[in-house]
C-alpha cells in the first residue's frame, strides 16, 4: 500500500480519544495511560514484519530488518505533559509508523529501519526530561540524583520505573541500541510561531539552541518607604529591573535568533513599606551559535555590573544550568530542506528553541536532523495545541521522502 498520510491524522485523533480528556492529552510517562498508548501503538503495527523490543530504559523499538545492519532511526515520544496537546511527540511516532508501513510493504529496505518511541521525553512527573534518549545516548550521568526524585504523591522515580519493567540501575544499558545507528530523523511540531508567521507549512531544523541559565542576586538595603529619600536608597529591584529591560537590547544586538528571558524576580522583604533589600532574578539566554551565546552572557554580566554601580547595590551570578548548542548534520539538513521543498514548494531553515530527543541522539555523535511542521498560534503543551490536518499530511509526506533519501545516503556508506 502506498503512503497514507491521512491515516496519521485519523490515528492521532484516535489516540487523543483513547488517552485524553476534556483538558487534553494525559499520557504522562510511567502511568497506566502511557502504557495503554504504548499497547495501542503495538496494535497499530501488528501484522507487519517488525521486531518489537522495550529496552532497559523503557524505550519502545520497532525494527524493520534491511539488507544491511546499518540503521536509520526515526524517533518520537508518545508521552505527553498533563493536559497536553494532541500532536507533541506522538505526531513524530505516528508519522514514523506510517513510513514504516510503506517501507515494509515494499520488502526489505537497503538498510535496517527502526522506529523508536522514547520513554519520558517530557519529564512531566519527576521533572527530568529526555529520560530514555539520554540513557541511550550515554549522557545520563545523574543516576544518583534520579534515585532521589519523587512525584507529587511521594512516589519515588525508581519505584515508578519498576512498575513498568525498568530498573534504573540498568537504564544506561540502553546505550547498545545506538550501536548500529547511522542516522536519526525526527518530525515534530514547531511549538513556536515562526513557520506560521512565514506562511510555510514545513521547515528544516538546524539544531537546538545552547542555553545559559543563571540566578542573579541583587543585594541592597531594606529601608523605610516613607523616611528614605530617593537619592539615599540602595534598591535591589532597580538593578533587576534595568537588567530585565537591557536583555532585550542585548538580544537585538547579538541577533540571529537570540532570545533572553528574565523569567522571574523574587523580592525581599517584599512588602509595600520597604525598599527591596534582595532581588533574586532568573535569566535564561539561548542561541544556536556558541560564541554568540557566550557574547550574550558577557554583555549581560557587564551591564549588571554597571547597574549595580549606578544603584549602589551588589550583584552576584550563579549558573543554574547550561547546555551547548547542538547542530544537526549539515548534509541531512540539506536533504531535509530539499524534501520539504519537494513536498511543500518552499522551505525554511530554523533553529529549535526547545530541546528534543534528537538533541540527545545528535550529542551521541549520530548524524541527526529534525523536520518541523507549523504550529497554529505557536501554542504547545496545552490542549489548544493544533496544526492544520493538511499540514500534518504534508509533514508525513516530507518525512517519507526524507527517509528514502536518508536510506540511500546510509546505504552508500555515508556519513
Ligand atoms: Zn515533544
Amino acid at each position: 500500500m502506498p503512503l497514507q498520510p491521512s491515516r496519521t491524522v485519523d490515528e492521532l485523533r484516535e489516540l487523543q480519544e483513547l488517552t485524553g480528556d476534556e483538558n487534553g492529552a494525559q499520557r504522562v510517562a510511567w502511568t497506566d495511560t502511557w502504557e495503554r498508548a504504548r499497547e495501542w501503538l503495538r496494535g497499530k503495527l501488528a501484522g507487519l514484519p517488525l521486531d518489537e523490543q522495550i529496552d532497559q530504559a523503557g524505550n519502545q523499538w520497532f525494527t524493520l530488518p534491511g539488507s544491511s545492519e546499518r540503521e536509520l532511526l526515526i524517533g518520537g515520544h508518545i508521552d505527553s505533559v498533563p493536559n497536553g496537546g494532541w500532536l507533541d511527540g506522538c505526531l513524530n511516532v505516528m508519522g514514523g509508523a506510517e513510513v514504516l508501513r510503506r517501507l515494509a510493504e515494499e520488502g526489505a529496505p537497503d538498510v535496517t529501519v527502526r522506529l523508536v518511541n522514547w520513554a519520558d521525553e517530557e519529564g512531566a512527573r519527576f521533572g527530568r526530561s529526555l529520560f530514555g534518549s539520554s540513557a541511550a545516548s550515554g549522557s545520563m550521568t545523574d543516576r544518583d540524583e534520579l534515585r532521589q526524585l519523587v512525584d507529587r504523591e511521594g512516589v519515588r522515580l525508581p519505584d515508578a520505573l519498576a512498575e513498568h519493567g525498568v530498573d534504573l540501575d540498568r537504564a544506561t544499558e540502553a546505550r547498545s541500541q545506538l550501536d548500529n545507528a547511522a542516522a536519526y530523523l525526527e518530525l515534530h511540531i514547531e511549538q513556536g510561531p515562526v513557520l506560521e508567521g512565514l506562511d510555510l507549512p514545513l521547515g528544516a531544523v538546524l539544531g537546538t539552541f545552547g542555553v545559559e541559565r543563571h540566578r542573579i542576586t541583587w543585594t541592597g538595603q531594606a529601608a523605610h518607604a516613607g523616611s528614605t529619600p530617593m537619592d539615599r536608597r540602595r534598591d535591589a529591584l532597580a538593578g533587576a529591573a534595568k537588567l530585565a529591560l537591557e536583555i532585550r537590547s542585548i538580544a537585538a544586538r547579538v541577533g540571529d535568533g537570540a532570545v533572553c528571558t528574565s523569567g522571574g524576580v523574587v523580592c525581599k522583604p517584599g512588602i509595600v513599606t520597604s525598599v527591596v533589600e534582595t532581588a533574586e532574578q532568573l535569566l535564561d539566554q539561548r542561541h544556536l551559535d556558541a560564541d554568540k551565546l557566550a557574547e550574550m552572557l558577557s554583555q549581560a554580566q557587564a551591564a549588571a555590573a554597571r547597574f549595580a554601580q549606578e544603584e549602589n547595590v551588589e550583584v552576584a551570578w550563579d549558573r543554574i544550568w547550561g547546555i551547548e548548542p547542538i547542530l544537526f548534520h549539515p548534509e541531512l539538513v540539506d536533504m531535509c530542506d530539499a524534501a520539504v521543498e519537494d513536498v511543500a514548494g518552499a522551505s525554511h531553515r530554523l533553529p529549535s528553541g526547545p530541546l528534543h530527543d534528537a538533541a540527545e541522539v545528535s550529542r551521541a555523535g549520530i548524524p541527526t536532523v529534525m523536520l518541523f511542521v507549523q504550529s497554529l498560534r505557536g501554542l504547545s503543551h496545552t490542549r489548544l495545541e493544533d496544526t492544520k490536518p493538511e499540514h500534518i499530511e504534508l509533514s508525513v509526506e516530507a518525512l517519507d521522502r526524507l527517509t528514502d533519501q536518508a536510506i540511500a545516503w546510509v546505504a552508500a556508506g555515508r556519513p
